[in-house]
């Protein structure tokens, strides 16, 4: 039987990190409440400590151990945001904390992860396999491992981000969460689902990898290919077993968006909002933006992810 989180669980997630987790701001535009003729608003997790929602979940997760798991630390593998949530969370609880990263990950991330007193271990990504690593590791230090998705505490803290969201602007219509392996939407049904019991919740996720969508409407987690999409927050190849437990039973639907939406997305954040939100964070907004007729008039909310982008990358993508 799986160990289902609840909104009981996010809201003690919301108690233990905070002071912890920045509040982040909520954010409105009038150009884009005008483009949609609806009220939107938008929480932005792009302004979370180490630039993404991931913080709240590992810092909620790793808040839980017990005195011999704070001693044996954490191990997580991960190349992207996740690895720099933990290593700092764990940085700030105290607790050592082991990334496994793959070889060729970009620098920059290597080095914030690294920054923030993780010790990162490499594996080649062709040849072998990290979460036997992450295993093993596990096994011969006593470490405890934390997956960026499917794990009940991480799933609670992820909700934190959708609580705050709803106690500070009421009830919505509508939930708008960008999708990868479901820990954020997951989460922010539970939230959501509690706090705003009419609000239609709607997972996106990036076009080239629909496996959400395709186990929403099948009925059972699909796997694919690591998907080519800009969104590289969402590029997981499946749902995990507690996120899609979640999913199925409380999210309405889940749409896609393409990578040209995405960059669309950008530019209207950078240039209208001032913000600079990686490509992944955009999906939330992306979606919505092509339901103009089905949003009139609601109140409508906005997951912002992220905001963790290589400049280069960034500059390319607004020149275009
Ligand atoms: C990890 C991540 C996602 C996807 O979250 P899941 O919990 O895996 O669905 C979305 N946006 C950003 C910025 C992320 O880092």
């Amino acid at each position: 039987m799986l160990n289902l989180p609840t909104y009981t669980d996010v809201a003690a997630a919301a108690e233990r990190i905070a002071g912890k987790a920045n509040r982040t701001p909520v954010l409105t535009s009038r150009t884009a409440d005008e483009a949609l003729g609806a009220e939107i608003f938008f929480k932005c997790e792009n302004y979370q400590r180490m630039g993404a929602f991931k913080f709240r979940g590992a810092m909620n997760a790793l808040s839980k151990f017990d005195p011999r798991q704070r001693a044996a630390g954490v191990v997580a593998f991960s190349s992207g945001n996740h690895a720099q949530a933990i290593a700092l969370s764990a940085k700030l609880l105290g607790i050592p904390a082991t990334i496994i990263m793959p070889l060729d990950a970009p620098a920059a991330k290597v080095a914030a992860t690294k920054g923030y007193g993780g010790n990162v271990v490499t594996y080649d990504r062709y040849t072998e396999d990290r979460e036997e690593i992450g295993r093993r590791l596990a096994e011969q230090h006593g470490m405890t491992l934390i997956p960026p998705y499917d794990h009940p505490d991480v799933i609670a803290g992820q909700g934190t981000a959708a609580k705050e969201l709803i106690e500070e602007v009421g009830a919505l219509d509508a939930l708008f969460v960008c999708l990868g392996g479901g820990g954020l939407l997951a989460g922010s049904a539970l939230a959501a689902r509690q706090l705003a019991p009419g609000c239609k919740i709607y997972g996106v996720e990036p076009q080239a990898g629909n496996d959400g969508q395709q186990s929403f409407r099948s009925g059972s987690i699909v796997h694919i290919e690591t998907p080519k999409t800009i969104a590289d927050g969402a590029q997981t190849q499946h749902l995990g077993q507690h996120t899609f437990a979640i999913i199925r039973r409380d999210v309405d639907d889940i749409f896609t968006a393409t990578d040209e939406q995405l960059i669309a997305c950008m530019r209207f954040f950078a240039e209208r909002m001032k913000m600079v939100v990686e490509p992944t964070g955009c999906l939330g907004f992306a979606a919505a933006r092509e339901m103009k007729a089905q949003l009139k008039g609601q109140r409508v909310g906005v997951i912002v992810s992220g905001g963790n982008v290589d400049l280069v990358r960034y500059s390319e993508f607004l020149a275009g």
